[in-house]
């Protein structure tokens, strides 16, 4: 007997065995929105313009070589990436207060700011939202930290519960981590007013609440790569600290390349932002035992950079896990992300996928109403991002995949990317007959 034999199977994962399912079955109609992966009009992937051109760009350099890249990955995309999130022209940049290190794309970068906290943070309680993408309690638990949730989607008004969220951060531990979408919330669609963001930073900061924003869609939500940020730049903006975990699987389309980043965002100076300033107590206590014996030493630490010190812990926690990351995704990101022209054709292409997911939203609920399908389908066009929570439940879904060979995950979200004009009516006739 194998020495194995004892192994349970595990269940599929929620999300991505949705596909499993659909690639089982033999239907011709069959339909995945289950997924968050971006499909053509034609239902096919697509391999943007700008990313072709950037890889015969690296392909034609000779000089480029198949060397490890370091731990912390590709310099130039780092660097890149932070002024992507956080703006050119942002300050915290300029006083060298963010640290960026290249990671396994959005997922990647999680885990390894998870597991910095864990290691070093004083509070390991992070509050994610109710309900949030699959992945992340897993992530985090296993990154050593303990999750909790924050009251985020009213499914009466398929739309925010505001109240729930002040009420659950306004009570969550001092100093408690805090789990935010940037912009576009999976699953639900729904995201904060730009009002709504203010009172939540202005909450945190007053809690010393830690903000860890996930931005898997910077760009494919509005269309707009700055709007999307924005959220992201309110906080940034006050001084206080913050991580940041970015994807390029949506916006670059780059999924199985796994490119993204984790910026952490410090405070430097003594006295300097008004959001904080644990990691700078938290290194200074912990690596300064020797140091306060000694006024002089003490003094040094103070003054030391504390960006730096945390990416030499960041390397850490990477070199055990993966060494050092993958090359070829992010010298494709950094090569549009320089190159003006190859930057602004991006943001075209990167608009026009966010436009063609919006006008399956009007279609879909155009599709709908037409049919007379019962029920208010208006957050189907007021939802924001990939997906849309569609508020039909486990059953219903069950009976469409059955009936319909509509595949999606058991919660009633269907990834609008997936869907085409030559796809809506089936869509609309399975919702049809599981309502009605
Ligand atoms: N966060 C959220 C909210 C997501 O939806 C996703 C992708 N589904 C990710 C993170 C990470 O995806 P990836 O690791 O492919 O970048």
């Amino acid at each position: 007997d194998s020495v194995f034999a004892h192994v349970v199977r595990a269940p599929e994962d929620p999300i991505l065995g949705v596909t499993v399912a659909y690639n089982k079955d033999p239907s011709p109609v069959k339909l995945n929105l289950g997924v968050g992966a971006y499909r053509t009009e034609e239902g096919k992937p697509v391999v943007l313009n700008v990313v072709r051109q950037a890889e015969q760009q690296l392909v034609n350099d000779r000089s480029r070589v198949k060397e490890y890249l370091p731990i912390v990955g590709l310099a130039e995309f780092n660097k890149l990436s932070a002024k992507l999130i956080l703006g050119a022209d942002s300050p915290a940049i300029q006083e060298n207060r963010v640290t960026t290190v290249q990671c396994l794309s959005g997922t990647g970068s999680l885990r390894v700011g998870g597991e910095f906290l864990a290691r070093h943070y004083h509070q390991r309680t992070i509050y994610i939202p109710l309900p949030t993408w699959g992945n992340h309690p897993k992530v985090f638990t296993l990154a050593g930290l303990s999750v909790n949730t924050y009251r985020y989607y009213d499914p009466t008004t398929r739309g925010m519960n505001f109240q729930g969220l002040l009420e659950d951060l306004g009570s969550a531990p001092s100093g408690a981590i805090v789990l935010l979408h940037a912009c576009a919330h999976n699953p639900t669609g729904v995201d904060p007013t730009i009002q709504q963001w203010e009172q939540i930073r202005q909450l945190m900061r007053s809690k010393g609440l830690l903000p860890f924003f996930d931005s898997a869609y910077q760009g494919f939500a509005s269309g707009s790569l700055d709007a999307d940020a924005q959220s992201v730049r309110m906080f940034a903006a006050d001084g206080g600290e913050c991580l940041i975990a970015q994807s390029y699987a949506k916006n670059m389309g780059l999924y199985g390349e796994r490119v993204g980043a984790l910026s952490i965002m410090v405070l430097d100076n003594v006295g300097k932002g008004k959001g904080g300033g644990w990691l700078k107590d938290q290194f200074f206590d912990s690596h300064s035992h020797m140091e306060c014996c000694c006024l002089v030493t003490i003094k040094v630490c103070k003054t030391a950079d504390v960006a730096s010190r945390v990416e030499s812990q960041l390397k850490l926690v990477i070199r055990p896990m993966y060494s050092n990351p993958p090359i070829h995704g992010a010298s494709i990101v950094a090569t549009i992300l320089k190159d003006r022209n190859l930057y602004d054709e991006w943001t075209i292409e990167l608009k026009a996928m966010a436009d063609r997911i919006i006008s399956m939203r009007q279609k879909l609920f155009d599709a709908l109403h037409v049919r007379g399908t019962p029920g208010d389908w208006s957050h189907i066009v007021k939802q924001i991002g990939m997906f849309t929570f569609t508020g039909l439940n486990s059953e219903q879904v069950a009976f469409m995949t059955r009936e319909y060979h509509v595949y999606m995950t058991s919660d009633g979200r269907i990834s609008m990317a997936g869907l085409s004009s030559r796809t809506v009516p089936h869509l609309a006739d399975a919702i049809y007959a599981a309502v009605t």
